[in-house]
C-alpha cells in the first residue's frame, strides 16, 4: 500500500507541478525551500484565488517561513493529490490535516495547529430533515481522500459514499441536488455556504467529530519533522490567534430576498400616503379650529363685554348691511341714541355694581322685547344706540315711546326705590339718499337726545331727516 502510494505520488507530482505553474506564480526553489501543500479548495484553510494561494494555513506557513527564515513555496491541489505529493518525500510539509492511522503509514505527524470539526449537512427540506441520523444505504457526499471519507467508511460501512475531488465541487454538487447529505468540515462548509445566495440551503444537524489538524512531513524524514516542530514552536501565540481570527470569524454574506424591495417600496408609499392623509386631516382640523377661534375673537372684537350687545365697532359693521336691507325693503333707517337719566346718581346711591346690573337689565330688555332685525349696541357708559328699519315716522314714534315709557322703566327696582328712565334722540333717514354716515347720524340723534334731556328727561325727541335735509347734509355734522 505504502509502495503503491509512493509510485502514484511520483506521477501525480509531475501533474501537479504542471498545474501549479499555470495556476500560481511559483517562487524560485532553492535547496532550503520548503514545499507546503494542501487542498486548493479548502476555504478558509487553503485555497487558490486568482492564481494566488490563500487561507489560514497559507498565512500560517508564510509566517513560519518569515520567523524561521526559510523560503516557502505552495503547491495546492486536489486533496488526495496533496497527500500523494508529501508521500513522495523531500522537503515537503502537508500544511494541515487530521490524524489517521492509514495516513500515519506514509506521513510523519508534527505538532497540532488548529481545531476543526466535521458536521453532517442535510438539505433544508422538511422531508429530508425528518431523518437526522446516518442510516444504511444513505447517500452521503464527501471529499475524495478526505478524513471524512475515511471516518464514514470505517464507522458506517453500509453508507453509500459519493466522493468529489474537493470541497468546492462537493458543495456545488450538493447545491445542484446531486446529494441530499454531505459530511464536511464545519468551518469550511460555513465559509462556502455563507457566500451563496441562500446560505441555509443546507443545515448542519450533527457534529460528528472535533479534532486537531497537524502539519505532516514524509514518513521517515525525522530531521525535517524535528526542524518543522522546532520552527513551529517559534511562532508567537498571538500571531496564531490573529491568523485564526482573520479566517475563522467569517462574515456572513446577507443576501436580500428579491421580494424585499417591492415590499419596501409599497410600505414606503403606504406610509407616505398615510402621512399625507393624516397631515391633511390635521391641517383641516387646525384650520377649522382656527376659523372658530377667529370667529370668537371677531365676536369679542365686536361685542360689548358687559351687556353682550354690539359695541361701537360691531354697530359700524351692522350699519352697512342694515342700509342695504332697508333699501331693498324700501324702508327708512332709524338711529336711536338712548342715554340713561342721572345714571351717576344710581351709581352713587346704589353702588357701581348695581349700576352695572341696570345696564345689563336694559340690554336684556332690548334684546327680548325688540323685534329681530334691530341692531342693538352699547356705545359706552350708560348710552345705547339702536338701528332699525321702519316704514314710517308713525312706526318710529311708536317704537321710541314703547322703549322710553315701557322698556327702560322695566329695569327699575321699585323695592329699592331705584327708578330707571332714559332720554332718547332719534333720526329717520331714507336709505336711497346716497352715502350715509353712521357717525353723522349718531351725532344728530345725540343732539336730539340732549334736547330730550333739556326738556326734563324721560322723553323722546325725533326727527325725520329725509324731508328736511339734502343728501349732502347727511354726510356732515348737523348743527
Ligand atoms: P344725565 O342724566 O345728564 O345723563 O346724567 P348722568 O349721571 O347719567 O350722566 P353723567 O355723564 O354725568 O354720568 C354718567 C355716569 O355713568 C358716570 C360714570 O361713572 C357712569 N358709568 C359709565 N360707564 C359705566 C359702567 O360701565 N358701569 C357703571 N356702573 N357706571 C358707569
Ligand atoms: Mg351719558
Ligand atoms: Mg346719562
Amino acid at each position: 500500500m505504502h509502495l503503491y502510494r509512493q509510485l502514484v505520488a511520483w506521477v501525480v507530482t509531475a501533474a501537479i507541478f504542471s498545474w501549479a505553474s499555470v495556476g500560481m506564480a511559483m517562487p524560485s526553489t532553492g535547496e532550503n525551500t520548503l514545499t507546503v501543500t494542501n487542498s486548493h479548495s479548502w476555504k478558509p484553510f487553503a485555497f487558490v484565488e486568482n492564481g494566488e494561494p490563500k487561507g489560514l494555513l497559507v498565512d500560517y506557513w508564510r509566517l513560519y517561513g518569515e520567523v524561521n527564515n526559510v523560503p516557502v513555496e505552495f503547491i495546492l491541489s486536489d486533496w488526495s493529490d496533496s497527500l500523494d505529493l508529501v508521500a513522495e518525500g523531500g522537503r515537503k510539509v502537508h500544511a494541515g490535516l487530521l490524524y489517521s492511522s492509514s495516513r500515519d503509514l506514509y506521513l510523519e505527524y508534527t505538532l497540532p495547529l488548529f481545531e476543526i470539526s466535521a458536521s453532517l449537512y442535510i438539505v433544508n427540506d422538511s422531508e429530508q430533515l425528518k431523518t437526522q441520523s446516518i442510516l444504511p444505504g444513505m447517500k452521503i457526499g464527501v471529499v475524495r481522500g478526505g478524513y471524512e471519507e475515511e471516518h464514514l467508511g470505517s464507522r458506517y460501512p453500509l453508507v453509500e459514499l459519493v466522493a468529489f475531488d474537493n470541497n468546492a465541487k462537493l458543495i456545488d454538487a450538493a447545491l445542484n441536488g446531486q446529494v441530499n447529505r454531505m459530511l464536511l468540515d464545519t468551518q469550511v462548509a460555513t465559509y462556502y455556504l455563507s457566500q451563496r445566495a441562500d446560505p441555509y440551503q443546507f443545515i448542519p444537524v450533527d457534529i460528528l467529530y472535533t479534532k486537531m489538524i497537524y502539519a505532516a512531513v514524509p514518513e521517515g524524514n525525522e530531521a525535517l519533522r524535528d526542524e518543522i516542530m522546532a520552527g513551529m514552536k517559534k511562532i508567537p501565540v498571538l500571531d496564531m490567534t490573529r491568523i485564526e481570527q482573520k479566517w475563522l470569524n467569517t462574515s456572513r454574506v446577507f443576501t436580500v430576498p428579491g421580494w424585499i424591495w417591492p415590499l419596501g417600496i409599497v410600505l414606503v408609499v403606504l406610509v407616505t400616503l398615510s402621512y399625507i392623509v393624516l397631515l391633511r386631516q390635521t391641517v383641516q382640523r387646525k384650520t377649522r379650529d382656527l376659523k372658530a377661534l377667529n370667529k370668537k375673537l371677531e365676536a369679542y372684537a365686536f361685542t360689548d363685554s358687559l351687556t353682550g350687545l354690539l359695541n361701537r365697532r360691531g354697530l359700524e359693521k351692522e350699519f352697512e348691511s342694515r342700509k342695504v336691507t332697508a333699501l331693498i325693503k324700501r324702508h327708512q333707517l332709524a338711529v336711536l341714541v338712548i342715554d340713561v337719566d342721572h345714571f351717576k346718581k344710581i351709581n352713587d346711591s346704589f353702588g357701581h355694581s348695581k349700576g352695572d346690573e341696570v345696564l345689563m337689565s336694559l340690554g336684556k330688555a332690548f334684546e327680548q322685547a325688540l323685534e329681530e332685525g334691530i341692531a342693538l349696541s352699547r356705545l359706552g357708559g350708560e348710552e345705547f344706540c339702536l338701528l332699525l328699519d321702519v316704514k314710517s315716522r308713525e312706526q318710529l314714534d311708536a317704537v321710541t315711546e314703547y322703549i322710553c315709557y315701557y322698556l327702560v322703566p322695566s329695569a327699575s327696582q321699585s323695592d329699592l326705590g331705584l327708578q330707571v328712565s332714559a332720554s332718547i334722540g332719534a333720526v329717520l333717514v331714507d336709505t336711497n339718499q346716497g352715502q350715509l354716515s353712521l357717525d353723522s347720524l349718531i351725532h344728530q340723534a345725540d343732539k336730539l337726545m340732549y334736547l330730550a334731556k333739556a326738556a326734563g328727561r324721560n322723553t323722546v325727541r325725533a326727527k325725520s331727516l329725509s324731508s328736511e335735509l339734502k343728501p349732502s347734509q347727511l354726510l356732515g355734522v348737523m348743527n
